[in-house]
């Protein structure tokens, strides 16, 4: 009888995962210390590294390339930054890992430093090893901020001779192979209304009631889209939601108020248009709300400004990296996910992408965020497979 033992991580993933963990890299922190950490570690491999740095300068994504510099390769994709603890109840110190009952405790254990950790404790055996096909190192910055700064490192490698082949986002997926997210866009509406006595509330216009019709008609078209589609039964749930997250207005009951503010979100099927989505909520807006609005006073109006949008994805399923990741992780099927990230944003670049990462997104921004030490093994497990693969050829 072969007794096969548990699936444990190595020594080298758990002390990497340490030291990324240490370094406190809340979106709102500068991450640097971590970057030039990193490009230290592979420099000491002989891997050199290429920084893009945010317009302030104050953070930056790496770049990096092992094996040969001439081809395209693999690209292993993860961001460095991670969201608060604030108002979060921690059994023990966030930025310090606890290792318990096979899980390591953190903040950005599962979301998503436990993928760059084992990437980054078998970067001296994918050195060694002479690939024959690269592959490349991307880490980003302010992924929990709405995909903001990957963009500039997208940018930066569209402009490269040589472009990554395929990319695999390790997001924490539990190591399913995940090909396809929707796409979120977000938005804050301010409504510019007239002040008044309450009294003469004829003469005014109520921001608040203003702002409130456009949440209404918010709410009316993601019922249609419940009850009519377009569905995809790969998502949970399976058509585009629309939602109103946070509202602001008004400053007394007796006072018509003449500010309010509020933001919505849309989480789209790839399939489904954003685009068209937006211009249905502004062509309300602007034929009916702001005409009858302006007809009592002119200085009044209603302005929607995106804040961010994360382009959604859907790699085929016979698509040559989804067929690579199902050998990687020995799968047979893959699955669809609701949250979005840095994947569309690649797939958009013509980077062929999908997710696949230790953890579980149940974890994922909560207090005591864990990743268990067999979804590292099996993180360690697909990248040496992968390694065995881009050494041949
Ligand atoms: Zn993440």
């Amino acid at each position: 009888m072969v007794i096969i033992p548990p699936m444990t991580a190595s020594s080298e993933s758990i002390e990497m995962l340490k030291r990324l963990v240490a370094f406190d890299t809340t979106s709102r922190n500068s991450n640097l210390a971590l970057i030039d950490w990193v490009r230290d570690y592979l420099a000491d491999l002989g891997v050199e590294s290429q920084t893009v740095y945010s317009e302030d300068g104050a953070k930056a994504n790496l770049y990096a390339t092992i094996g040969p510099d001439d081809k395209p390769g693999v690209m292993l994709s993860g961001h460095t930054d991670v969201v608060p603890v604030d108002g979060q109840e921690w059994d023990t110190d966030p930025f310090e890992i606890v290792e318990k009952d096979g899980r390591l405790y953190g903040r950005g254990t599962c979301d998503m430093k436990g993928f760059g950790a084992v990437v980054l404790a078998l970067a001296p055996e994918f050195k060694r090893r002479n690939l024959k096909t690269p592959i490349h190192l991307a880490f980003s910055y302010d992924e929990e901020v709405g995909c903001i700064g990957v963009r500039r490192l997208i940018d930066e490698v569209q402009r490269m001779d040589v472009r990554p082949a395929a990319c695999i986002v390790g997001e924490p997926t539990e190591m399913k192979v995940i090909r396809a997210h929707k796409g979120k866009s977000s938005f804050v509406c301010e409504v510019r209304g007239f002040e008044c006595h309450s009294s003469l509330a004829h003469t005014g216009v109520n921001a608040v009631e203003y702002g409130a019709a456009v949440v209404a008609r918010l709410r009316e078209m993601a019922k249609a889209r419940r009850d009519n589609g377009p569905f995809d039964d790969g998502y949970m749930p399976p058509y585009t939601t629309i939602h109103t997250g946070l509202m602001n207005g008004g400053t007394a009951l007796n006072i018509v108020p003449k500010d309010c503010s509020f933001e919505f979100e849309w989480r789209y099927l790839p399939d489904d248009d954003p685009a068209a989505i937006l211009k249905e909520i502004q062509t309300y807006v602007d034929e009916e709300l702001v005409p009858e609005m302006q007809a009592i006073h002119p200085d009044t109006g209603i302005t929607i400004t995106e804040m961010s949008d994360i382009a959604g994805f859907d790699t085929p399923e016979d698509a040559d990296v989804t067929t690579l990741a199902k050998a990687l992780a020995q799968v047979n099927d893959t699955s669809k996910v609701s949250f979005g990230t840095e994947a569309g944003l690649f797939n958009n670049a013509d980077i062929p992408t999908i997710i696949c990462g230790p953890g579980s997104i149940d974890q994922a921004h909560k207090p005591n965020e864990f990743v268990s030490l067999d979804q590292l093994a099996a993180c360690e497990a697909f990248l040496k497979r992968l390694m065995d693969r881009v050494a041949k050829g």
